[in-house]
């Protein structure tokens, strides 16, 4: 199954701009999850880790599988698990591996015992070391628009770019957000019937902008248009499959009235844009 999944980078196929395959939900399902990645078929996935604990295993998958590219961050659910030294760690893995990412990274005001401005600190000392170290940036914000607004406008921002994954922010923000040199990830969670706004954002977003993810395990699809229908055993909860990729392609490329094929190429082209062309 490797050489297949490597025999797809460069061809055809669809690249994932966030997800976790290092979570132990889908990580402890690998083979049946690679052998789906290969026939949808995925060429690609940003894979972002978000905590200390789990950023050797997003290394240790990324020296695997030449199809995945790293990035490396804490999250905002994660701000309160940091250790002492957690920022020389990051700094130390970045410098590691010339060329991979820093994400997750963000705002939540969502999450239940939130501190706003403990986050934004954490947030704004990643960002500027994807800045100096010219790293794309992978952001999570939930709502958190506004602040994020103002934190991505204060700069300073990495030259490749930075990635709104699941952007979930009013579409009157967008062309600020790509002023900042901002992609934006379509997932197909937004399918659900509720999520019409975000969905129409996503008719405001230049076509060199956009991009595809999963945020796998989390962000399922509408139950009924989820063919997996995988479960955390522990919780009961539902689990994404990051194969749903391929509902994500076709529903954006029904929102933006354009060929799947034609968006395909123009995703790959984006994901190369910001992550870097390497497979
Ligand atoms: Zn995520």
């Amino acid at each position: 199954m490797a050489e297949a999944m490597v025999k797809t980078i460069g061809g055809e196929g669809l690249d994932d701009a966030h997800n976790h395959l290092q979570d132990p939900l889908l990580a402890g399902r690998w083979p049946e999850v690679r052998e789906a990645l290969a026939a949808v078929p995925v060429r690609r996935a940003a894979v972002n880790g978000t905590c200390e604990a789990d950023w050797p295993a997003v290394e240790r998958l990324a020296a695997d599988c030449p199809w995945v590219h790293p990035s490396f961050g804490l999250h905002p659910w994660k701000v309160k698990e940091r250790s002492g030294g957690w920022l020389r760690r990051l700094r130390a893995l970045l410098e590691r591996h010339p060329g991979v990412g820093v994400g997750e990274i963000g705002l939540d005001r969502w999450i239940e015992g939130h501190d706003l401005e403990e986050q934004a600190a954490v947030f704004r000392s990643q960002l500027e070391l994807a800045s100096e170290l010219e790293r794309p940036a992978t952001l999570h914000c939930l709502r958190a628009w506004g602040r994020m607004r103002e934190e991505v406008d204060k700069g300073p921002r990495p030259r490749p770019g930075l990635l709104l994954h699941a952007y979930g922010g009013p579409a009157e923000m967008v062309e600020s957000f790509v002023a900042a040199g901002a992609y934006f990830s379509f997932n197909a969670a937004f399918l659900e019937p509720r999520k019409e706004r975000t969905r129409e954002a996503f008719t405001a977003v230049p076509l060199d902008r956009l991009l595809i993810e999963t945020d796998a395990p989390a962000m399922p699809p509408p139950e009924a248009l989820d063919r997996w229908g995988w479960r955390d055993p522990a919780s009961g909860r539902r689990v994404n499959h990051p194969a749903s990729l391929g509902l994500a392609l076709e529903s954006l490329a029904r929102i933006r009235k354009m060929d799947t094929k034609e968006l395909a190429r123009v995703l790959r082209d984006n994901f190369s844009s910001l992550f870097g062309a390497g497979g």
